[in-house]
């Protein structure tokens, strides 16, 4: 049983009514234990003695009346929090409050203080059990298992915890890996974007407990995700040592709609999965030691992955090395979007963006694409996959992109393999005299104008002269707005639109239908 533990900082003693209150909302929201961090009121370097009196009994209300067990923290400066005490003032405070009458559950006291004072708090019989703790903001520290050896090797040590922050998604494996060989009950996490596998996971490798914020912009440490989050996305209290593990590889991941989605699915099917954002720079090396890892350790469970920017093409070249199957329409336009690992380990990539698009296309035509004439703005790993998509289809494809050097070569590389034709054209092509240009039954935005958040986000790709009527069909592929500048002007006009979030929905079912069947 791993508990979730919410951490909430106590400021002054006149908050102890409304902590007492915050914590009984926690705990209706699925928190098991909560985590009094006391450091914020122990910012000055000395507490005198009448406000040490006060202190002790507040904290005394505090853990005696929360509905919750309590773990009583004071984090170090040092060690990322706000205590400024001297370590024999905190230890005696700290002794103190492990002895109260009603004591906490536990006291959290850092390794490097035992270590600097060779002793611990004094804590009477029967009062809370020591939780040894050790933190490194930088990065995983070199002498991870020695330090949690010391840990583990010291009878006074009833749970010991590290965290260290992730610089990658691979600094995760440490972690589980001394989970998965733990001694004692044990915290290992990762801090920041990187880590949050192992704070979701802990269950799956025996954590003692996972740390969740009360709220957005409430963390006590970096990448610690909300309680909600925890609870109802990632459903971490089903989650098990056999749980299945996906997830998105990408960069940035961080505001994917992906794990709401997918999360979602596995929820619906009763499937024992979780998918997680899994953030990953941009070069090939981050992206073929990541994955590497993720398959390689067999305790992770990890069975298949969407890949978004800038890694679609760098799925192709990785599944090809370890000798999997890429689809040939996918081999073809060289970039995919969906990795399945089968039941014998074996690879397969695919694209789903390609049928999404093609088949949101052809729902809005209410007729076959075939003969179509077709302008793609852009021409990235996106308008790839819609361009190739199409022209397989049949449909007259046009690429115009803000660099027109890439679209060339864009629409030599997809024309070159004979299995559609596609040109690219400059832009000026679509706003000239309307009786000299020509017609298009479509125009789709495959670049991240009109994106909330994007290079040009009041921006549309249109000129105010294309030609658009009630047969146009206008596609944008940003679904963040979903009525992006383009399909408000679009709609205006009276041409029929398709907005990204379609696309979006129907690219994310057909990679669960593909991981769902593959079992
Ligand atoms: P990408 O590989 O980075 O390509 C971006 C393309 O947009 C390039 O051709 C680039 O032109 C062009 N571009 C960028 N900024 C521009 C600007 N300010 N003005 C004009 N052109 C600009 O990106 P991608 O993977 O193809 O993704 C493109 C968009 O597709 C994303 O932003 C996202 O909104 C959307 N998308 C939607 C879905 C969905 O399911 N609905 C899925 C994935 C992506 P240059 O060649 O000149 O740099």
């Amino acid at each position: 049983m791993t508990l979730v533990c919410v951490p909430l900082p106590v400021h002054a003693l006149d908050e102890i009514p409304s902590l007492l209150a915050r914590a009984s909302r926690v705990a209706e929201r699925g928190a098991e234990i909560i985590e009094w961090r006391i450091d914020p009121l122990l910012a000055e370097s000395s507490v005198d003695a009448a406000l040490h009196e006060e202190t002790l009994d507040a904290l005394a209300q505090l853990i005696r009346d929360c509905v919750l067990p309590s773990l009583v923290t004071a984090r170090s400066v040092a060690e990322g929090g706000q205590c400024a005490l001297a370590p024999d003032d905190l230890f005696a405070l700290l002794g103190e409050i492990g002895s109260l009458q009603f004591p906490p559950r536990f006291i959290d006291v850092e390794l490097a203080i035992i270590e600097r004072l060779g002793r611990v708090p004094c804590v009477r019989s029967g009062g809370a059990s020591l939780l040894y703790s050790a933190h490194d903001m930088q990065g995983p520290p070199s002498s991870l298992a020695r330090i949690y050896q010391r840990m583990v090797e010291d009878d006074r040590c009833a749970v010991a915890k590290i965290a260290y922050r992730a610089r990658s998604v691979r600094d995760c494996h440490d972690a589980f890996e001394l989970l998965a060989l733990r001694a004692k009950p044990s915290i290992l996490l990762c801090m920041g974007e990187e880590g949050l596998a192992t704070r979701v996971l802990a269950r799956k490798f025996g954590a003692f407990l996972t740390f969740a914020s009360e709220g957005d912009g409430l963390e006590s440490a970096p990448g610690q995700p909300t309680i909600d989050l925890l609870k109802r996305q990632y459903r971490c209290s089903a989650i098990n040592r056999a749980t299945e593990v996906f997830g998105v590889l990408g960069f940035p991941v961080a505001h994917s709609q992906s794990p709401a989605f997918h999360n979602a699915r596995f929820a619906e099917c009763a499937r024992d999965a979780v998918y997680l954002p899994l953030p990953v720079r941009s070069d090939w090396e981050s992206f073929k030691a990541t994955l590497t890892m993720l398959l390689d350790d067999v305790a992770l469970s990890f069975r298949g992955a969407s890949v978004t920017i800038p890694h679609k093409e760098h799925l192709v070249r990785f599944v090809q090395e370890r000798g999997g199957e890429v689809d040939t329409t996918t081999a073809w336009i060289g970039a995919a979007n969906t990795l399945v690992v089968r039941s014998d380990g074996s690879l397969f990539a695919t694209n789903t963006d390609l049928p999404a698009a093609c088949s949101v296309l052809a729902d809005a035509f209410a007729a076959p694409l075939r003969g179509k004439r077709i302008a793609v703005f852009g021409a990235g790993g996106v308008a790839r996959a819609i361009a190739g998509g199409l022209a397989e289809e049949g449909a007259r494809v046009s690429i115009i992109n803000r660099t027109h050097e890439r679209a060339a070569q864009l629409a030599k590389e997809l024309s070159s393999a004979g299995r559609g034709v596609v040109t690219a054209m400059r832009e000026d092509a679509i706003a000239c005299n309307p009786t000299g240009c020509e017609r298009f039954d479509c125009f789709v935005n495959a670049t991240p104008v009109g994106m909330t958040g994007g290079p040009d986000p009041d921006g549309f790709i249109l000129p105010d002269s294309a030609p658009l009527d009630t047969d146009t069909v206008v596609f944008d592929t940003v679904y963040a707005p979903r009525e992006t500048p383009l399909l408000r002007l679009a709609r205006a006009r009276g041409a029929r639109c398709v907005d990204g979030m379609t696309m979006f929905t129907r690219q994310a079912e057909l990679q669960s239908k593909l991981w769902l069947e593959c079992r």
